[in-house]
């Protein structure tokens, strides 16, 4: 090891010190189960929560429908120079007509989302306040736009309207940023006191990250906002085709004004080649089955909700109103070994640990999908 690279040894020694070292997985995939160490495990860890991905039945239907072999698998630029295919378009009409918004744009990743909208629309006369526990690509947007922000606590509704009230006549715009269902906690932002703030003042914008319930909540699936009849007074309403959708890329309904201002000032949007067109057509064929899936969104429902009962009747602390299922353990080692102790009896659980979530609150994040077998539940019920 040379001098250069010591550090960088060091640290990692001290990361395995405090359990927090972490390596890829290894684990093959075979429907809803997953194989690893020679075991066959129920996958708790996935964010196919509608079991698109792992029932694999919607893509056999896509590939074999009639125009499949003249979708490209290569988009070759970005959509200002030669990759906007006509399929980014078709998947954003597609959007703005689901959500009832004037227009939608679709991004490569939730990461190019978050790390691009807020460095576009955000300056020097614009506050950003930001719950607490967003996730990490919004807090690097938040950085990279170089704004004024705060972060208020958790859900802390009259913090966050005090700092809304002593700042408002500081700034020309606040944003304010939070997820719908939050990604580690799978507790829920009150989006209709949200809606409420911002009426109560004149120059707030609102911005809300659905990635975990987008295909889940409300008639349609849209989310939490469709869900509580609040879409209107979402300016930047966020989500991703990674997690339920089965697919990849993230998209933003808006005003047509921001979205002409985001493909002009955007730089994740800009500078990045465009998802490949067989992707974008495969995306808009699962948005437009979404709708008509609220059995599936019923039964995920319903066996959340039974998990989540389970765990309050022995008495084991989950923040969760969702799918996401977090048991918080508190310390690294303790999440590990439990995760371990599932894995055993066939439940493939991951110790959920620092960075992603706040050093003392390490935990297993159990994450719930529609086609996990009553059977499993119930065992799963009985070890936890
Ligand atoms: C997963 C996730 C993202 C990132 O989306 P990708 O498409 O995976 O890059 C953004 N925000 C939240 C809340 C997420 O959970």
């Amino acid at each position: 090891m040379n001098r250069n690279t010591e550090i960088f040894a060091a640290e990692i020694e001290r990361l395995k010190a405090v359990d927090n070292f972490r390596i890829f997985p290894q684990a093959k995939h075979e429907g809803k189960y997953i194989f690893s160490d020679g075991k066959k495990m129920l996958n708790l860890s996935s964010n196919d929560y509608l079991g698109i991905a792992s029932e694999g039945r919607l893509w056999k239907e896509f590939i074999s429908s009639a125009e499949i072999d003249k979708e490209l698998p290569s988009s070759s630029s970005s959509r200002l120079l030669t990759g906007n295919f006509p399929e980014y378009e078709e998947l954003e009409d597609s959007l703005s007509a689901l959500f009832g918004k004037e227009s939608a744009l679709v991004f490569n990743s939730g990461y190019h989302a978050n790390t691009g909208i807020l460095p576009a629309l955000c300056g020097h006369d614009t506050l950003i306040l930001a719950d607490k526990l967003v996730h990490a690509s919004i807090i690097d947007g938040i950085r990279l736009s170089g704004a004024d922000y705060i972060r208020y606590r958790h859900n802390d509704y009259v913090q966050l309207e005090r700092l809304v009230k002593d700042n408002s006549p500081k700034y020309r715009t606040i944003f304010i940023v939070t997820e719908s269902i939050f990604s580690m906690d799978g507790d829920e932002a009150d989006l209709v006191r949200l809606a409420e703030i911002k009426q109560t003042y004149g120059n707030i914008m609102l911005y809300a990250d659905e990635a975990h319930a987008f295909g889940l909540r409300g008639e349609k699936g849209t989310g939490c906002a469709e869900e509580k009849g609040v879409s209107g007074e979402i300016d930047l309403l966020v989500g991703t085709f990674g997690k339920a959708a089965a697919s990849m890329g993230a998209y933003v309904v808006c005003d047509n004004i921001i979205r002409e201002y985001l493909i002009n000032k955007m730089r994740t949007l800009i500078f990045s080649t465009a998802l490949p067109p067989l992707n974008i057509k495969w995306t808009n064929f699962v948005i437009n089955r979404i709708p008509s899936m609220k059995e599936r969104r019923e039964r995920l429902g319903e066996i959340s909700a039974k998990l989540r009962d389970t765990l309050k009747h022995k008495g084991i602390n989950t923040p969760s109103t969702s799918h996401i299922i977090p048991v918080i353990t508190g310390d690294s080692g303790k999440a590990i070994l439990k995760a371990k102790n599932l894995q055993d009896a066939g439940f493939y659980v991951l110790p959920v640990r620092p960075p992603t979530v706040p050093v003392g609150s390490s935990r297993l994040r159990l994450s719930m999908t529609a086609n996990i077998p009553d059977e499993d539940t119930e065992r799963l019920s009985k070890l936890l």
